[in-house]
């Protein structure tokens, strides 16, 4: 049953949840917040393209259901007052989706820029980081709550064409799930990774256009030469954010179509 059969059949599969979204603005953060929202969730857009972001949750709600607050990832204070506001204005957060991120594309590791490299790892991990520790904080007491991250197939092969900042930060989010899946089961918390191939969303076009990217996803023979849509991102997403999920933690789900099998020396 796809999507729309599910929702029309009223079977709204986070219905009186609360979900956070970090880099909800754009992407896959926006296009699961689209699908959230059509499953009955309040959502929280944290991000800092603020225009975007509230263009965003004025088209897909009301402040009685989704709202945007201003929130850079790697400021402790920033994430802090997200998760308090969710709480505070919905009473709760029951999902904690750390997926803004940032691309590098510096192969060259004896012309790294050092600072880059700081730049990438502190949004992409540490921000990750930051968002489950204040999401945490909340979950805990509630003994209850889902926490995920965005990995990539940089979590799990190694590039010649995708920075290294990036792939070594994607790898790390992988391990920080996977400690976090040991440390809070006992709280009845569960913290996943979701890790998509190449995906059409602003972050990717950066570095590729629309057609190199097919003709990419052509050669590694992936899904007959498909490039994802961040929509096919945001159903994995739901299914760790559902109760659907609720005995599956501390995994690297790959949204790839196999191509991280398939394909592990053409990365
Ligand atoms: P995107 O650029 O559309 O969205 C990323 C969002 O993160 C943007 O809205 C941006 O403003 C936000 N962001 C960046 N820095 C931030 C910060 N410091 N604080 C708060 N928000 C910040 O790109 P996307 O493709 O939707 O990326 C979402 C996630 O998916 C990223 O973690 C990315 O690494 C991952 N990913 C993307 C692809 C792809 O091919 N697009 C593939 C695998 C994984």
């Amino acid at each position: 049953m796809d999507s729309d059969s599910l929702v029309a059949s009223n079977i709204r599969r986070l219905e009186g949840k609360v979900a956070l979204i970090t880099g909800g603005a754009s992407g896959i953060g926006e296009s699961t917040a689209r699908l959230f929202v059509r499953h009955g969730a309040k959502i929280v857009i944290a991000d800092i393209q603020d225009e975007l972001g509230n263009s965003v949750c004025q088209q897909l709600g009301t402040q009685e259901t989704i709202f945007y607050v201003h929130c850079d990832v790697t400021s402790d204070s920033d994430i802090k007052n997200a998760v308090d506001l969710a709480v505070s204005k919905y009473g709760k957060l029951d999902i904690m989706f750390n997926n803004a991120g940032v691309a590098s594309l510096e192969t060259v590791v004896v012309d790294a820029d050092n600072e880059n490299f700081k730049k990438v790892v502190d949004i992409n991990l540490f921000g990750g980081f930051l968002g489950a520790k204040h999401a945490a904080r909340v979950m805990i007491p509630a003994k209850k709550g889902c926490i995920l991250f965005t990995g990539s197939v940089s979590s799990v092969l190694g590039s010649s064409s995708v920075g290294y900042s990036y792939v070594a930060s994607k790898h790390a989010l992988v391990g920080l799930a996977k400690n976090l899946c040991v440390e809070l089961g006992q709280h009845g918390i569960r913290v996943n990774c979701i890790s998509p191939y190449v995906v059409a969303t602003p972050l990717s076009s950066k570095g590729m256009e629309k057609e190199k990217l097919e003709s990419v996803a052509h050669k590694a023979g992936n899904l007959k030469g498909k490039v994802l849509d961040s929509e096919d991102v945001a159903e994995a997403v739901l299914y760790l954010a559902s109760d659907e999920s609720k005995y599956v933690s501390g995994i690297n789900l790959l949204v790839d179509g196999g191509y991280s099998i398939t394909n592990p020396a053409f990365h």
